[in-house]
């Protein structure tokens, strides 16, 4: 008999999750979390600036009215402090404590065909074997760190934003350079502009970013709209994002321009992405339009950066607007305009080399005392392959995803019998409201282990012709839009040699909710049940 009845892998809201949930099924389980503290991505990105820019009252838990009703969040978008805070409330509340083991790190897990459970294997030397294997790892765990020539020779210390000290740092009258202009760099640059001597925002592709018009929550309009929490979270639920957003559902090539450009001002002084994105119904799938918005977008930063060179830098021009994560700020554009921040553009000068004083470009040399990578993740499927998990037959996971990663309806890959991946490839995930979708694959997972040991069913595993006909509509889908034409962390282009594929799923969260729930009402049709 196995050990557990659920393995989970990562303990942020995935993880946290699987506990509450699989616990209250009354089955056994444990997360295995290599941190020294739950929280997953709002652990580890603990750099200053850090914010989410999905709005708190969508991105949190809804599986608890009771929860919903108490926890009271203090701004629009919250920080990362104050998610964590909220995450180690819902531990402390449920009680899940006993069930998450810190500071271990899972390193490998085997398929046993004959016990029909999973070996997992920890950093700490224990081996734990579990009938179910869930995956709550994250689509932006792996972090990467550019191979520059020389950065082991650098005098200064250098981070990645991902594993930022807990202790924070101090900038103070120091020269730093960023780099990297993606969310992340784009929070943190005026946050080190504030207190350094001088920083150097070292920018390789421009990147949109939208205000977020971030405030304090008024108690009075919390109260009216938590009285209705319920069926907000249906229209949630029902929704293409995750987020109830109301667009003006016509597309901008139809309506005359002067009414797009007010209504397109009107999203952007509410500020926030996906309400601006979100506007007009071809902006993601028909090129002139998508180049309306972007060039609203530019007139932003010409008005906002004081020197038209740098202004001109900054304008985006590589591709199609929301075809990359929409970045959210109300101060990164504006900080060029402080006297001690530089823009140095490494698309027509790329960095050559790193030496003891700082950073080198094809055509200048820039002294630097400390250095920041906000250069990313090997999203989606990183994380999963930096563990050695072994499928029927002693099939590595990262061999069967040598081509791209892939799993039946993004939730369960072919040749993996009871292992699940919580927003995997192929599912929403990172196209949505990450907290919203964690909460659907968890509870349709519980559903289907439940329902598999009540029918008498030991193993569940995706057929893998029903892998690849999910799977081919994923891509369908997304080239049916402009999302693949950027050289996005979404197809894998951030990583050198990684198979340009395209991982979420843009179908959209209500349907493929409904789409989950007509393969388990049809009996897990396309799952081989054993
Ligand atoms: P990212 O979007 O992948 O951006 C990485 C940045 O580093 C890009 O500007 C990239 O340039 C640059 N870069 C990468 N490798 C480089 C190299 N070798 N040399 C020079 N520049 C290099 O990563 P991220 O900013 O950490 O964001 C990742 C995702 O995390 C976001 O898209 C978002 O989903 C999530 N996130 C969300 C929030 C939020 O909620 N507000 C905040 C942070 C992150 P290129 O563009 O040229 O590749």
């Amino acid at each position: 008999m196995a050990d557990l009845d659920v393995a989970v892998v990562g303990a942020g809201f995935a993880g946290i999750y699987a506990v509450q949930a699989f616990r209250s099924a009354g089955l056994t389980v444990r997360a295995f979390e290599a941190g020294s503290g739950i929280g997953g991505t709002w652990f580890w990105n603990c750099y200053p600036g850090a914010r989410c820019d999905v709005e708190s009252k969508d991105y949190s838990y809804s599986f608890s009215p009771e929860l919903e009703q108490d926890w009271s969040w203090s701004e629009r978008y919250p920080a990362q402090p104050e998610v964590l805070r909220y995450l180690n409330h819902v531990a402390d509340r449920f009680g899940l404590w006993p069930d998450i083991q810190l500071n271990t790190r899972v390193t490998a897990a085997t398929w046993d065909a004959e016990r029909s459970q999973w070996t997992v294997a920890t950093d700490d030397g224990r081996r734990r074997t579990a009938r179910f294997l869930i995956s709550a790892v994250g689509c932006l765990s792996a972090y990467q760190v550019p191979s520059l020539p020389g950065l082991e020779t650098f005098a200064g210390p250098w981070y990645h934003t991902s594993r930022w000290p807990r202790d924070g740092v101090d900038f103070t009258g120091q020269r730093v350079g960023v780099i990297g202009t993606g969310s992340t760099g784009i929070q943190i640059a005026p946050e080190i502009a504030a207190v350094a001597e001088h920083l150097y925002v070292f920018q390789r592709t421009a990147n949109f970013a939208v205000p977020n018009r971030n405030g304090a929550i008024d108690p009075e309009w919390e109260r009216g709209f938590k009285a209705d929490y319920r069926s907000y979270r249906k229209q949630a639920q029902e929704s293409f994002l995750g987020v109830p957003i109301t667009g003006t559902g016509r597309p901008a090539l139809a309506e005359p321009p002067a009414s797009v450009q007010r209504t397109l001002m009107e999203r952007w002084q509410a500020g926030g992405g996906m309400p601006f994105l979100g506007a007009y119904t071809d902006v993601l799938v028909d090129r002139a339009a998508n180049e309306i918005m972007a060039e609203f977008m530019r007139d932003r930063i010409r008005e906002t950066v004081a020197d038209p060179f740098v202004a001109g830098l900054l304008l985006p021009r590589a591709y199609p607007v929301g075809a990359k994560r929409l970045c959210q700020s109300d101060d990164y554009f504006a900080m060029f305009n402080r006297s001690n921040v530089t823009l140095v553009d490494i698309r027509s000068a790329p960095i050559s080399s790193v030496t003891p004083s700082g950073l080198g470009t094809a055509d200048s040399f820039y002294e630097l005392d400390a250095l920041v990578f906000a250069t990313g993740f090997d999203a989606i499927s990183g994380a999963l392959r930096q563990i050695d998990v072994r499928g029927v037959g002693g099939l590595p996971l990262a061999e069967k995803w040598a081509a791209g990663p892939r799993a039946y309806l993004g939730v369960a890959p072919a040749g993996f019998p009871n292992m699940f991946i919580v927003t995997g490839p192929g599912s929403p995930s990172v196209l949505s409201n990450m907290v919203l979708s964690i909460e659907q694959h968890v509870e349709w997972i519980r559903d289907c282990v439940l329902q598999a040991a009540s029918d008498g069913y030991s193993t569940v595993e995706a057929k893998p012709s029903a892998e690849d006909a999910w799977m081919a509509h994923v891509t369908e889908v997304a080239y049916s839009t402009l999302f693949p034409l950027a050289d996005s962390w979404y197809v894998g282009a951030n990583i050198p040699g990684k198979p340009r594929v395209f991982a979420p799923y843009l179908g959209g969260v209500g349907p493929y909710r409904a789409r989950c729930d007509a393969v388990a009402a049809a009996g897990y049709e396309g799952f081989a049940l054993g």
